[in-house]
């Protein structure tokens, strides 16, 4: 089955049927190029067969070339003019009626996903792209991959090392779930309307085995908050509130095999996670 692809005057025409004019408050940049959906796809390597999810299909440019692969799609869109006719477009460009489901809601208040998807793919609005992308990874253990685009500076931080400016808490808990890398750049002129800032696509794939429990990982990123709320202090004064204390923290840190007087941006994950699991009354 064929599927075609939206281009610039039909983005611009479903728009102006639904009576829609993008927001900046949904972060509502479409996509009204072909080969930008295709890049997006063939750098997430979807397959004939598998299902993705998708957050914010918007008008659907993205959902048709995911479609186009030979994947299905499960799509949660926050707008309803938006969710109620992406089941049509779809349609009406060749998909099987049986390819795409639609979640019409919030995608951070979402706690099921229909098909349970095993590869995430999606353009995200901006003002929400790390607390969801951490809500998705934490709340769907199915999940393995998935390559987003999301604003330049924030894809570089998801990828960022130690070490660098950049890196920071959301580097920290999304090196969690497993290794993220840049992708690909986008232009703005790709979008309607045109956004003031600049996209990056940003891949991740999940560590097979987890790092941690639910109860390691919160505890883990409680001390990951601590450590960046004050990053250019060292951490056994960064941790001291979580610790009562810096000589406390210092034990802490020592027995995770952590100086005391490096900082949260040297530390990696590892570090973080061998912090979360000392037991203060176990420190001398
Ligand atoms: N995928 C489309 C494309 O590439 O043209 C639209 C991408 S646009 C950057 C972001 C989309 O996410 C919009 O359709 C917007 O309505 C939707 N959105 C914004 N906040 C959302 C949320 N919390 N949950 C689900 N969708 C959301």
């Amino acid at each position: 089955m064929t599927v075609s692809l939206l281009g610039a005057t039909e983005i611009r025409r479903l728009a102006a049927e639904l009576d829609v004019t993008p927001t900046k408050k949904l972060g509502q940049n479409f996509v009204v190029d072909a080969n930008t959906v295709r890049k997006i796809v063939h750098a997430a390597k979807v397959q004939a067969g598998e299902r993705v999810v998708e957050i914010g299909p918007g008008l659907g440019s993205l959902t048709l070339a995911i479609l186009e692969a030979g994947a299905s799609v499960t799509a949660v869109e926050i707008d309803h003019r938006l969710a109620e006719r992406l089941p049509q477009t779809a349609r009406e460009r060749g998909a099987a009626d049986d390819s795409l489901t639609v979640v019409d809601a919030d995608a951070m208040r979402v706690t099921e996903l229909p098909g349970e998807p095993t590869v995430l793919v999606a353009n995200l609005p901006y003002n929400v792209s790390v607390p969801v992308l951490l809500h998705f990874l934490e709340t769907f253990a199915y999940l393995e991959r998935g390559v987003v685009m999301v604003q330049a500076e924030v894809a570089e931080r998801l990828a960022a090392k130690p070490g660098s400016k950049i890196y920071g808490a959301p580097s920290v808990k999304a090196a969690w779930y497993g290794p993220w890398r840049l992708c690909g750049t986008v232009s703005r002129q790709v979008f309607w309307p045109v956004p003031n800032v600049d996209s990056l696509l940003v891949g991740f794939e999940r560590d097979e085995t987890p790092r941690g429990d639910g109860g390691e990982r919160r505890r883990t990123f409680q001390i990951v908050d601590a450590a960046f709320n004050q990053r250019r202090k060292m951490l056994r004064q960064a941790l001291s509130g979580l610790y009562g204390g810096s000589a406390a923290a210092s034990a802490v840190l020592e027995a995770a095999g952590v100086a005391p007087t490096a900082r949260g941006e040297d530390l990696t994950v590892d570090d973080y996670h061998r912090i979360a699991l000392v037991q203060p009354e176990q420190t001398p």
